[in-house]
């Protein structure tokens, strides 16, 4: 069913009595031409773009929980394009532009929100560094603006602009970025990839793997044994555990990442904003609360909760930038498992199992790369090659060291 203003007028005199369920609740097939372990945002959107770019209907999105219960369902929104590495920039700014045309390719609303994001700066070295970044996102074809102090101040007079330890000289702003509804963004892969035939198995955990001779040729289930052509693993912060089981030892080590939001608010901030002398980051959801979050806990962890000195943490970031945020009651905080990569930037690649492929090491940043993360991994697993895009981001650079050593985008040596 195709969702429209008329489908709405029509269910309104019908009594709604015509909506379907948007994805069917699908048994496990014994056999599949591809099986996509994870049900989070990339592998809903790999199986939607093997589907509709590739041709390959016969997929199996497994997940052990419900969709979107990981990471996808549980990030702060934020989507942005603003890298400086040549290995990174062209994916993300490709991502920015499948997002631009995400609700009308789904004919879902996921709240794609192009309200801004603003890296602010506190030093000289630091906006020299920003206006390297900006022209670097020009270069690739991104937008970016160089705003001095007045400039700022114009956009957000609330922030403390002469704190005597973190003082504001100006921002790197990209319009272009923004937010999107998270769990919108699961529903509306997951419709429009099960439109396409798909099955997305709920509650299905893979327990290990089907070999043949040195081949990956299917997974062991909870609910028994599904062969496959191909296995494909996008399971983010359960990627070191789910790889383990192959016999591969991964370059990732996952963490908790904590995120907050306060109790509704009328509007106050109408984009995203960054602190640059700390990591705090805020902006507002359409409900009113706001929502925040800085660093990671700095202990490896596979629990889906954080602990109180990041809390405090992130509360002296957020009092350093707009001391009026001490007056707000904190609402709601949760956190999720980050797969940590060692330079900060994402795999996705062949494993060096044949039959097995990777799409792993998103940190804290895979939300905004959702739509050319799928794009570029089914495109890997439907042709064997990367995508021209994510061709940097390949499991060897760990051996040879042609790290994409990214400052900003997750990895912090002593956070490890
Ligand atoms: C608090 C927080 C804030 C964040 N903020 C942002 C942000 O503002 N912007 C941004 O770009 N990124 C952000 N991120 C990061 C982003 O959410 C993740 O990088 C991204 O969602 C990871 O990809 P995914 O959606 O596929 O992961 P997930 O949603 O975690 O999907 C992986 C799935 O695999 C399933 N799984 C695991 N093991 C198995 C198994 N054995 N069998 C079957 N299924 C399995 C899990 O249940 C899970 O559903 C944030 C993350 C957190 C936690």
């Amino acid at each position: 069913m195709r969702y429209s203003f008329l489908s709405i007028l029509a269910n309104g005199l019908n009594g709604q009595s015509g909506w379907k369920p948007a994805w069917r609740d699908a048994a496990p097939k014994p056999s599949y031409d591809v099986v996509i372990v994870g049900g989070g945002g990339h592998g809903l959107a790999t199986a939607y773009y093997l589907a509709k770019v590739h041709g390959i209907h016969n997929v199996a999105v497994i997940e052990k929980g419900y969709i979107g219960s990981g990471n996808a369902g549980r990030n702060t929104t934020i989507i942005r394009s603003n890298y400086l590495l040549p290995g990174n920039e062209p994916f993300y700014e490709w991502s920015m532009k499948l997002w631009e045309g995400l609700e009308q390719e789904l004919n879902y609303n996921a709240m794609v929100s192009q309200r801004g994001i603003l890296n602010l700066y506190h030093s000289d070295a630091q906006r020299d560094a920003y206006a390297r970044r900006g022209n670097a996102m020009r270069l690739a074809g991104a937008d970016s603006e160089l705003l001095d102090k007045r400039q700022v101040r114009a956009m957000y007079p609330f922030l403390d602009f002469d704190n005597a330890r973190f003082p504001i000289q100006g921002g790197l702003l990209q319009r272009r970025a923004g937010t999107a509804r998270h769990d919108a963004v699961v529903w509306g892969y997951a419709r429009a990839a099960d439109t396409l035939g798909v099955d997305i198995v709920q509650n299905c955990e893979v327990t290990g793997f089907l070999r043949e001779g040195g081949n990956i040729v299917g997974v062991e289930t909870t609910r028994g044994a599904i062969r496959a052509g191909k296995v494909a693993l996008a399971v983010a912060g359960s990627s070191s555990r789910v790889a383990e089981k192959a016999g591969l030892r991964l370059p990732i080590e996952s963490h908790v990442l904590q995120a907050f939001v306060s109790e509704g608010l009328k509007p106050v901030i109408d984009g995203v904003i960054t602190f640059g002398a700390g990591h705090f980051y805020i902006s507002q959801s359409d409900k009113g609360g706001l929502v925040f979050g800085g660093d990671i806990d700095g202990y490896n962890s596979y629990a889906q909760r954080g602990n109180l000195p990041v809390i405090e943490d992130v509360a002296e970031g957020g009092m350093a930038l707009m001391p009026r945020i001490g007056r707000l009651r904190l609402l709601r905080m949760w956190g999720g498992i980050m797969d940590m990569s060692m330079d900060g930037s994402p795999i996705i690649d062949r494993a060096p199992v044949p039959g097995l492929y990777l799409n792993a090491g998103w940190c804290y940043g895979g939300f905004k790369a959702t739509p050319a993360s799928g794009w570029c991994f089914a495109h890997l697993i439907a042709r064997d090659e990367p995508h021209a895009v994510a061709g940097a981001y390949r499991l060897d650079r760990f051996r040879s060291g042609h790290l994409i050593d990214e400052k900003g985008v997750g990895a912090q040596p002593n956070l490890h």
